[in-house]
């Protein structure tokens, strides 16, 4: 990820954090906590943002720019998805 990128989504983030919430996933419920944001921006500070905490391989640019808030790659989100879909 680029400086500006990185500029880019700490700006998105800080949005985020100031509203209190933002758009929730895909319209259905609240947005996020705010901690979740509060970890995004530590993230990013750390510079490990962009980084799946599950894997550690890097997140998909595209879907960080979808999904800012993300700390997982789309493989790892999935396999949660249906971990907790399995679990009723
Ligand atoms: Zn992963």
């Amino acid at each position: 990820m680029n400086e500006k990128d990185r500029s880019r989504l700490r700006e998105h983030l800080d949005k985020v954090r100031l509203k209190g919430r933002g758009r929730g996933p895909a319209g259905r419920g609240p947005g996020p906590s705010k901690w979740i944001v509060e970890a995004a921006l530590k993230r990013l500070d750390a510079e490990d943002y962009g980084v799946c905490i599950e894997c550690g391989r890097e997140i998909d640019l595209a879907r960080l720019k979808d999904q800012p808030l993300s700390a997982l790659c789309a493989s790892c989100q999935q396999k949660i998805e249906d971990y907790l879909v399995s679990c009723g």
